[in-house]
């Protein structure tokens, strides 16, 4: 579908945690392998893949580990399982890992993707660019610890899906249902190029209120988020681990 260019939303997809021959972390296949080998298959040799799952894309990372074809970047939660992806790792130096402290609000967002995402991905120049968005980094998902509203991750897909002339936009992981539809659904939006209303219509409402979910570690939605999609800026200060990090992953250059 994006041979000759374009953008296709791919809400189910992001299963970047699949291995060769065996499932691994929720995974079956892992289709943003299969997307990408298609995509190599083409005839492209200049492919970035960008993971902002709270978890590290290991299956991804491993798969293409030994193809200068792809450049895989994984921006993930330290500390979290599979505990991969240290900020040293390269693979066979085609991969960059940025492991992030637990915290991470918008405003560190927003400084990595202006200060890496965008200028890694001028460098590169990719001819497709497929954007793994899992939404566990949202501050109500009970996986993680990050603390980041749906905001900071629209700006990430609305700047990175213009940084090449096909793009692949998939989704990943997210264990909150109410945030999950809320910020997919604005990916969607952003994707399409439809403005966000600021409060939802009673159809949306109504769906989001249907439904039921228990969680040890889930919060119950408050009213705001079943009225509306977008979260307030999550922001703060950039913590000084945040900026030597970023720092310190430019170094590998490309
Ligand atoms: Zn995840």
């Amino acid at each position: 579908l994006i041979a000759d260019g374009g953008i296709i939303h791919h809400p189910a997809g992001g299963t970047h945690h699949g291995l060769r021959d065996r499932a691994s972390g929720f995974c079956y296949f892992n289709d943003p392998v299969l997307g990408i080998l298609e995509l190599l298959d083409s005839g492209m040799d200049r492919v970035l893949y960008l993971d902002i799952d709270a978890h590290h894309g290991d299956g991804v990372q491993i798969a293409f580990a030994d193809d200068d074809r792809v450049l895989t970047v994984s921006m993930h939660e330290e500390g979290l399982w599979p505990r991969t992806g240290t900020i040293d790792d390269v693979a066979g130096g085609m991969a960059r890992n940025l492991p992030m402290p637990s915290g991470m609000h918008d405003d560190e967002m927003r400084y990595v993707l202006h200060e890496y995402f965008m200028p890694l991905a001028q460098k590169f120049s990719p001819q497709a660019i497929v954007l793994q968005c899992g939404c566990d980094i949202l501050a109500e998902d009970p996986l993680s610890r990050q603390m980041l509203g749906n905001q900071a991750i629209w700006d990430v897909v609305g700047a990175m899906i213009k940084m090449a002339p096909r793009c692949l936009v998939l989704g990943g992981g997210g264990y909150n249902p109410y945030g999950v539809a809320r910020c997919w659904s604005g990916v969607w939006a952003v994707v399409n190029e439809i403005e966000i209303p600021p409060v939802l219509t009673i159809t949306a409402e109504n769906i989001l209120r249907a439904v039921k979910w228990t969680h040890s570690r889930g919060k119950q939605p408050d009213e705001k988020m079943l009225t509306s999609i977008k979260d307030p800026w999550r922001g703060g200060d950039i913590r000084d681990e945040v900026r030597t990090r970023v720092q310190r992953l430019k170094g590998y250059g490309l």
